[in-house]
């Protein structure tokens, strides 16, 4: 299963949420699992993206990105993780900071014990 749908009860308000991994997102033992608003009652100010229903090959728009400051010993550093998910595959932009920016990925199968959870 590469990809399933969680309902997210979010104070009383309940949306869809895709859950889906992103190997761009994946560092150490993170395995970059992203729950992204598809559907629903989603909160105002949240992102929400359309999705074509697909769970074995999703399609999701606008583009995905995952931004954050990484604190290291060499400083503060940039991190972005940014793509567009198309027929179950990732299409890493060049804006990415890690090693697949500009390459096509296929969306990895979801842990088992993501898959256990609902
Ligand atoms: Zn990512």
């Amino acid at each position: 299963m590469k990809a399933a749908l969680r309902t997210v009860d979010d104070h009383g308000r309940e949306y869809q949420a895709l859950m889906f991994v992103c190997p761009g997102c994946a560092r150490g033992g993170d395995v970059g699992l992203h729950m992204l608003p598809v559907g629903g009652d989603v909160p105002e100010g949240r992102a929400r993206w359309d999705f074509d229903g697909d769970l074995e090959t999703p399609t999701l728009s606008p583009s995905i990105l995952t931004r954050y400051t990484m604190h290291g010993t060499d400083g503060p550093r940039e991190w972005v993780c940014h793509s567009f998910l198309r027929a179950g595959v990732f299409e890493f932009l060049t804006d990415s900071t890690h090693p697949f920016a500009g390459q096509q990925v296929p969306l990895p199968d979801l842990p088992d014990w993501a898959v256990r959870e609902g």
